[in-house]
């Protein structure tokens, strides 16, 4: 991420926060300054984006936008752990607010309760450092990318099905778009979450990779899954990862450059 980013110094009651992120080798007091810096939006604030938000508000993400035009039904609560029985009813992304200061009220929240679209998706990402995915179709993960691409960051990409999952990071400099990996979206088809099931915490395993997976990008260390598609099955237990690369053809980033 941006190197030259003026950092914010940590408060007292910081110290004591993160103070297991701070003798961390690989945190620090410098990794703790930038992710006290960063600004992530989450697209989603569904099953995946419970735990992203979660983990993300916890260590300390100074600024967290969240996009989500649905409201909480009864249905969520079976995985959605960010939201409860009061909010029924209610805007996701007002519950995941209220949640949020609860956990860490130095964290920013700003709150979208519309859906990402494309062109609306430029205007509300601009200014993020990255986007993170927790949405549940194939439209919008198509949107978040081209979006990525525009605005030349990168985009934490995660899926579940039933009891699978998947994780990348896509629309970096070196490695694929969403599009180089899945150029055409699947037919019609192939059942959505809500018709296929989703074992409840199939979402937390993957969505706490993809939380991982931004702490990572932010602080700058470890390797990324770049150019990997890390893949989750739930009922063998079972990771396996499988490489991919981008597309030189691909309509989607080939010939964009970041405005
Ligand atoms: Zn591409």
């Amino acid at each position: 991420m941006d190197k030259q980013k003026i950092l914010p110094n940590l408060s007292p009651q910081d110290l004591q926060r993160y103070a297991r992120h701070l003798v961390l080798p690989q945190i620090g007091e410098e990794g703790q300054q930038r992710l006290k810096a960063a600004r992530v939006l989450l697209v989603g604030v569904g099953g995946l984006g419970s735990a992203i938000a979660h983990y993300l508000a916890g260590v300390g993400v100074g600024c967290i936008g969240l996009v989500d035009d649905d409201v909480v039904t009864l249905s969520n609560l079976q995985r959605q752990v960010l939201h409860g029985t009061a909010w029924l009813n209610r805007p996701k992304v007002e519950s995941a607010k209220s949640r949020i200061a609860d956990l860490n009220p130095d964290v920013e929240v700003i709150a979208h309760h519309t859906r990402f679209m494309r062109d609306s998706g430029l205007r509300i990402a601009s200014g993020y450092d990255l986007i993170v995915d927790g949405t549940d179709n194939f439209p919008s993960r198509y949107d978040i990318s081209a979006t990525c691409l525009r605005l030349g960051i990168p985009y934490v990409y995660g899926a579940i099905f039933q009891l699978e999952g998947q994780v990348s990071v896509l629309c970096t400099k070196e490695g694929p778009c969403y599009a180089c990996v899945f150029p055409e979206p699947p037919p019609e088809t192939v059942p959505t979450g809500e018709q296929a099931g989703i074992l409840g915490a199939v979402p937390g395993t993957i969505g706490t990779i993809q939380a991982t997976e931004v702490i990572k990008m932010i602080v700058g260390f470890g390797s990324p899954l770049i150019g990997r598609l890390l893949i989750y099955d739930g009922e063998g237990m079972r990771f396996d990862e499988i490489q991919i690369e981008k597309n030189s053809e691909c309509p989607a980033c080939s010939n964009v450059l970041p405005s």
